[in-house]
């Protein structure tokens, strides 16, 4: 039988191994979610095309006193709102947090993720991709009808995001928690809409693989995110909101440099080391030849006298 502490450290890894699927899940949702976004995005340009840009910036400038919009703001918010899937919901939008006169800017990423982000519910930010937060891509899903995603699914996957980890202090998953989470984030990579990306098929069939305690110790991903959670709890263990908010960012990739190890940082200082005393070898080197030169030199003109 399993002692206490081995129990708490399964328990642990666990844990981690969600988190890897959670982020797995994300990455691979990244390349579907920005291809339909970019076609999107045109539909919408086409039907508002011929209106001259904005000059206001009305989103900001007047906010939901939509009278005072002119007439581009004004078609391309029609627009975007005929794909809002509660019709409601476009109500309740924070118009001044986004930048009306970008979304006829053309097919730039920055006009992208201002129309994108209208369909995320309490976005904080409109000029970021939508694909930079989980909870992000699934509000998106959720509530732009572009998308053809069962809505059970995606509270399921909402369920396992908020349940198992983002309010979840004890930092530690039961196994059968565990596979009840995969096999939901394996069944929503594998529906109807997603199966045909190849990305998402991947993505899928990593978290199959997740589902095999044995697989898991192979897990590079998991890996490289243990030891980054294990510190983390450490550093913050008596701050669980810290802990979460930066396993978050691990997650969504927001601190990418410190998510992904660099493999060659040993060889490169290694090698400025060796660098650094080769130079000192033939420094020395060449200060003992201009020694013993100037040795002979005067022993000559000694001699000569
Ligand atoms: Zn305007």
């Amino acid at each position: 039988m399993a002692s206490g502490l081995d129990q708490s450290e399964t328990k642990f890894n666990n844990y981690v191994a969600l988190i890897t699927a959670l982020k797995l899940t994300k990455e691979g949702l990244e390349e579907y979610v920005n291809i339909a976004m970019k076609d999107m995005y045109k539909k919408i340009s086409n039907k508002c095309r011929g209106y001259l840009d904005c000059r206001d910036n009305c989103s900001k400038m007047h906010v939901a006193n939509f009278d005072k919009w002119c007439d581009t703001c004004k078609k391309w918010r029609e627009e975007i709102a005929l794909y809002m899937r509660n019709k409601k919901r476009i109500s309740g939008v924070h118009w001044n947090k986004f930048e009306s006169m970008i979304w006829s800017g053309g097919d730039k990423l920055t006009a992208i993720n201002q129309v994108a982000n209208v369909f995320v519910h309490e976005c904080r930010n409109p000029m970021v991709s939508v694909t930079d937060d989980f909870s992000s891509i699934i509000s998106l899903l959720e509530n732009c009808k572009y998308f053809s995603i069962e809505r059970t699914l995606l509270l399921n996957v909402r369920e396992v995001r908020n349940i198992y980890f983002a309010h979840n202090g004890t930092f530690t998953v039961e196994e059968n928690d565990l596979v009840k989470c995969l096999d939901v984030l394996s069944g929503f990579l594998n529906n109807r809409s997603l199966q045909a990306n190849s990305k998402c098929k991947q993505t899928y069939k990593k978290i199959c693989d997740l589902k095999l305690k044995s697989k898991r110790e192979n897990v590079i991903e998991i890996s490289n995110i243990s030891p980054m959670v294990y510190s983390l709890m450490r550093l913050h263990h008596d701050k669980p909101t810290i802990v979460l908010e930066r396993v978050d960012d691990i997650i969504s990739n927001k601190h990418y440099t410190f998510v992904k190890r660099k493999p060659y940082r040993r060889y490169d200082i290694l090698l400025l080391f060796i660098c650094f005393f080769c130079y000192q070898f033939i420094m020395h080197g060449n200060l003992t030849d201009d020694i013993e030169d100037k040795g002979n030199s005067l022993m000559v003109s000694n001699a000569s006298i």
